[in-house]
């Protein structure tokens, strides 16, 4: 059995959290000074665990083992949402880097190691999932000319240079070194601890279709206008919103979820009926069956809006991903471990919220694992994981990742 130290474990987050330290949160944004020496301190850590480390042109913090047997790759990323959670990555880098000092710390796994990830802006200060889409080869030098600083339109170049990354070689994955991915994370929900449960095995990282709605109305006077003549936009967009959320609850599955993100109104004047209205609309759902048939309510209920008038309604998709489903092996691995760990103690669920494993998924069998999240509280600084809920996770995280590497081993 690969044992953890935990006390080695929490010692290493709550250094990660000096950091960029906000309240009891942090504010780390991605190749931010504080950031990138976080990326230093984390090099270090995992050099003196053994691995060869690494920080990459694009960021990513990568420490190989040099175990000449089978190999696992675990991670997930440094950087975080503005002003937000000192557990949301990092929770899931540590449980790697422990995990890689447990696995080589354990007699029977001789051979069997364990390689560090910590994926550069998982989070898209610049692009949601660089580091990992790097990784893959799935990010071409074109498209990093282009990329810009969400908030303040930083060429992503510029900021790399500004980090000392320019230049750099990227490390990209060697085809076969990998038996596959694991990736810890705050399950950033409720579920578990409304349950009282310890450990989510995730099943799926669920879609996300995007869209966005447009309202042409008539703008004009608010004093003037008699009701029976106006086309109000913004209405329009706020009464389909409703319709939406009046159906959906009757073709929705459990853990389907649906956002009305942003509305823009133009001009947006407290005395001004709107001419043209914008809504943001999202959804999400792991059932790749579910999601045309969410997608076609949408399209009735604008129909539906368009018959009525007075405004005319467009839908545009923005983006759609699919459901990226985590490997049955290892989600069984979990499951094992959890139940030696902490009998009973753990569900299978799918992952509302979007991961670097799904990016990982797409060259090798990938898993992940939640441990509770206090109040469901996430990307917020007051983000919480009991202490021992993270000791326990990271214990179930390492037995599984030994058991697969003792399988892989062929004992
Ligand atoms: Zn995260």
């Amino acid at each position: 059995m690969a044992k953890i130290d935990g006390k080695r474990l929490l010692g290493d987050l709550y250094r990660l959290r000096e950091f960029g330290t906000y309240k009891t949160g942090v504010h780390r944004p991605t190749y931010s000074p504080v950031d990138i020496e976080a990326r230093e301190w984390l090099a270090g850590r995992m050099a003196e665990a053994g691995l060869d480390a690494e920080i990459d042109g694009v960021g990513n913090v990568i420490g190989r083992s040099k175990a000449s047997g089978p190999k696992l790759l675990m991670g997930s990323h440094l950087e975080s949402q503005p002003h937000a959670g000192w557990l949301d990555g990092a929770l899931g880098v540590i449980y790697g880097l422990e995990a890689a000092r447990a696995v080589s710390e354990t007699d029977d796994l001789a051979g069997c190691g364990v390689d560090v990830a910590a994926w550069a802006d998982e989070e898209g200060h610049f692009k949601s999932m660089l580091g990992s889409r790097s990784f893959i080869g799935d990010l071409p030098d074109a498209e990093i000319a282009e990329i810009r600083n969400q908030y303040d339109g930083t060429p992503l170049t510029e900021a790399l240079a500004s980090a000392g990354l320019a230049g750099r070689p990227r490390i990209a994955r060697e085809p076969g070194r990998h038996i596959g991915f694991m990736e810890a994370h705050i399950e950033q929900g409720d579920s578990l601890e409304a349950t009282g449960l310890k450990i989510g095995v995730v099943t799926s990282i669920v879609a996300i279709w995007q869209f966005r709605i447009t309202a042409e109305g008539v703008q004009n006077h608010a004093g003037t206008t008699r009701m029976a003549i106006r086309k109000d936009a913004g209405l329009a967009l706020v009464k389909l919103a409703a319709a939406i959320d009046r159906r959906f609850p009757e073709i929705a599955a459990e853990r389907t979820v649906w956002t009305v993100g942003d509305i823009k109104l133009e001009p947006g004047a407290h005395s001004i009926i709107p001419g043209r209205g914008e809504m943001m609309f999202q959804f999400r759902d792991a059932d790749p069956d579910l999601l045309p048939k969410l997608e076609a309510e949408l399209e009735g209920l604008v129909a539906a809006a368009n018959a009525d008038g007075p405004c005319k309604l467009t839908l545009e998709t923005v983006f759609k991903t699919m459901p990226k489903k985590m490997d049955e092996g290892f989600q069984a691995a979990l499951d094992r471990a959890a139940e030696t760990i902490v009998p009973g103690g753990h569900v299978r669920m799918p992952s509302g919220a979007g991961h670097d494993a799904q990016i990982l998924a797409e060259v090798m069998p990938a898993a992940m694992l939640f441990v509770p999240s206090i109040g469901g509280i996430s990307h917020h600084w007051t983000e919480n994981t009991a202490d021992e809920d993270i000791v326990l996770g990271a214990a179930v995280l390492a037995e599984a990742a030994g058991d697969l590497l003792r399988r892989a081993k062929g004992g």
